[in-house]
């Protein structure tokens, strides 16, 4: 197996599996007989700071124990394996884009999202028709911003939004960029679209007209925003190409049990050669993913830089994740396509991971520019 993990780290995967056979899985049963998300997920998360995998995403200064990217990428591949909606309750919130927030930001933003008492959503895509980019004007000490953002996931039900904008001085000097928090239910804050990606996820699109917001709101400095976002958009990727594998790793279980089951052609589908070659193509690209993915975390977690090595696998996972749930289906025949069915669901899930934090293709010219202009990673 490609992951080649330390005996403290198998201990732990250990402790995990016993997570899922306890906590788990059978709350995933209750779900399927119509008890809700919330209260299920309510009792996952007291579970899990019992056993204490919550603080592995919480920072020390938080009474977090944070793991390293390896753990985490083992851990949150595992999770994804037991293809539960219940499981994104494990971890703690993270601090995200706020995590070197000081001063009033920290304890009127950072505290509480650490608490779980306030969520955050994240404003950086912008509507293809908008006039310019969400920009703020700096006056005093005081930011008035304006614009729109129009992806902005969980932001409906969200405290605040933490949004990019391009600031400039009363005479329309450019500043440069910044990251601003703003309250949710601040005036000219105006909620313009809800809307549902095909995975389930929930989003809004915002308009900002003449907002005020107080300068200290700006995480870091001026001209920090762009920088910060993209890092933010950065730390995720590993998350998302763990969450594929773990996905194809679930896919590839259900396809085993659906090629050894008898078939109405007698005997098993496991039986016939042609599928027999799809079925091992399918097991090399998923040794070939989690190789990807495991030797991305090891570097991860090392003193060098790992921006190209991550960019690689989130782009090689999600793909490679959506060719094997692809095939899953095909091999599985319609009632794969039935809604409901459990491939049906993670095939519409996995669509979206080859978007998400960062469109693929933006990240293959991200890569070679990191190559070819910045000298970074030794991909
Ligand atoms: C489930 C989900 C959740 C999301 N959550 C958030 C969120 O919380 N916050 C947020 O700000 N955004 C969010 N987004 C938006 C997401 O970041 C964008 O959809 C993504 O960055 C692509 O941007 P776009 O949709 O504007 O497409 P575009 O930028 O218009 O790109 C569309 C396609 O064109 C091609 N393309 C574009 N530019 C180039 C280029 N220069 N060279 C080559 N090809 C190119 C690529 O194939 C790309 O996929 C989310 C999206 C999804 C699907």
């Amino acid at each position: 197996m490609p992951e080649q993990l330390p005996n403290n780290f198998l201990a732990v995967l250990k402790q995990a599996e016993g997570f899922v056979a306890q906590e788990i899985l059978p709350r995933s049963e209750r779900m399927r007989h119509g008890e809700p998300l919330a209260a299920l997920g309510a009792e996952v998360r007291a579970a899990s700071k019992r056993v204490g995998f919550f603080y592995k995403t919480q920072p020390e200064a938080f009474g977090g124990a944070p793991a390293g990217a390896l753990e985490l990428t083992m851990l949150r591949e595992y999770w994804a394996s037991a293809n539960s909606e219940l499981t994104r309750f494990v971890f703690g919130p993270g601090p995200g884009i706020l995590h070197e927030a000081t001063g009033e930001l920290a304890s009127q933003f950072l505290k509480p999202v650490m608490a779980g008492e306030k969520r955050g959503a994240f404003g950086f895509t912008e509507p293809d028709n908008a006039l310019r980019p969400t920009w703020a004007v700096l006056a005093k000490d005081e930011l008035t911003l304006n614009g729109q953002k129009s992806y902005v996931t969980g932001g409906d039900t969200a405290d605040f939004l933490s949004i990019l904008v391009n600031v400039e001085d009363p005479t329309g000097a450019k500043l440069g960029t910044a990251m601003v928090v703003v309250d949710r239910e601040a005036d000219g804050v105006i909620l313009d679209d809800t809307f549902t990606s095909m995975e389930g996820g929930g989003h809004a699109a915002f308009r900002f007209e003449a907002v005020k917001v107080p300068s200290w709101h700006m995480i870091g400095k001026l001209g920090e925003g762009m920088p910060r976002a993209l890092a933010n958009i950065g730390n995720v990727r590993l998350m998302v190409a763990a969450e594929a594998m773990g996905m194809s790793l679930w896919a590839l279980g259900f396809l085993n049990q659906h090629l050894l089951a008898p078939h109405r052609t007698g005997g098993t589908l496991g039986d016939k050669e042609g599928v027999r070659l799809r079925y091992a193509e399918l097991r090399i690209q998923a040794f070939a993913g989690r190789s990807v993915l495991y030797r991305a975390a090891r570097r991860a977690d090392g003193p060098d830089n790992s921006v190209n090595e991550v960019i690689a696998a989130k782009v090689f996972c999600t793909e490679v994740a959506g060719t094997i749930i692809d095939w899953a289906v095909q091999l599985v025949g319609g009632q794969a396509l039935v809604v409901g069915h459990p491939l049906e669901a993670l095939y519409r899930r996995v669509r979206a991971l080859r978007l998400v934090e960062g469109a693929n293709d933006l990240l293959r010219l991200n890569l070679a520019k990191g190559n070819l202009e910045l000298g970074k990673g030794d991909l």
